[in-house]
């Protein structure tokens, strides 16, 4: 039970339903974000809002989908939607989609619809892997970001692939995968972008096959101001074996060590110092111990 806002206003959790013949179900375009929100000493704070909702009318953009609403709209409605639910911490997710007015692949004569729906969601991978990390493998997919839409669109139609790499890997008994892109170089998990630290450096795939991440961003920014150097280029999984330690970031699986990749233990085999470090910068920002 709950609120969710739907078209602008709060709807019963169980009354915000679309209709089967809803166009973004059929095709999968659509856009949206995953928000978080913590706990904080001054109440709930969600972290990057803005940034969040600027890659959310960025990716309408980019698909060419109408907003109907603007930014400082949107801004207001997930603070409403964590506000309204009596949500301490949160995960938040806005989504863009067409809806059932029409059938048939054009789409300029729909409406766009947007939501944003809010629940209590703690740690995305489990507490326990964020301090000893989790087993990766290289799945059999590839990460080949729609043509149009690349790295900035957050984009529904992105994530076949990423869906069938982590059922693969669940079902291989990984704990996530690890896609390379079209050319064999290492891309991004299913829903993360990934670094490793080697001779003390952190490295990152450039953006040409992974999403612009926020949580990368504020790594790389974190790392920066500890003073390490920072390298966006292509990496090869190899790299990665050799590597001192290994993580992931996202908004779902915050910062998230990588233990293992295809059976090969990476550096100490469990969260690294480097990785630790800024794990506690990023726990520390988010729950508001740690100036912006
Ligand atoms: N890569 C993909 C494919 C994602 O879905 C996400 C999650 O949003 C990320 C990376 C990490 O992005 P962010 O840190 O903005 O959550």
């Amino acid at each position: 039970d709950g609120l969710i806002w739907l078209d602008g206003e709060m709807v019963p959790w169980r009354e915000a339903k679309v209709h089967v013949l809803t166009h973004t179900l059929h095709y999968g375009m659509g856009v949206f974000e995953g928000v978080r929100a913590y706990e904080t000493p001054k109440g709930p704070a969600i972290f990057r809002l803005q940034d969040h909702t600027k890659r959310l009318f960025n990716s309408a953009k980019i698909l060419g989908m109408d907003m109907p609403f603007s930014e400082d709209e949107l801004n207001a409605a997930q603070l409403a939607v964590v506000k309204q639910n009596n949500l301490s911490s949160a995960y938040l997710r806005p989504m863009c989609f067409y809806g059932s007015e029409g059938m048939g692949l054009r789409a300029d004569n729909l409406k766009t619809h947007v939501m944003v729906a809010a629940w209590e969601w703690p740690s995305y991978m489990g507490e326990e892997n964020l301090s000893h990390g989790i087993r990766i493998n290289t799945s059999s997919y590839t990460r080949h970001h729609v043509n149009i839409t690349m790295c900035k669109a957050k984009a529904n139609g992105n994530y076949m692939n990423s869906m069938l790499a982590l059922q693969e890997a669940l079902r291989n008994g990984y704990d996530e995968a690890l896609l390379l892109d079209n050319e064999g170089y290492v891309a991004e998990g299913s829903g993360e972008n990934i670094f490793v630290i080697t001779n003390g450096e952190l490295h990152t795939p450039e953006l040409t096959s992974c999403l612009d991440g926020i949580t990368r961003r504020t790594i790389i920014q974190f790392a920066e101001d500890l003073g390490i150097t920072v390298k966006e280029r292509r990496i090869t999984r190899d790299e990665i074996y050799i590597a001192d330690e290994a993580f992931f970031t996202g908004t779902a699986a915050e910062v998230m060590p990588i233990r293992e990749l295809d059976g090969r233990s990476i550096g100490c085999g469990s969260r690294g110092p480097i990785t630790e470090k800024l794990q506690s910068m990023y726990f520390d920002q988010v729950k508001g111990q740690r100036e912006e």
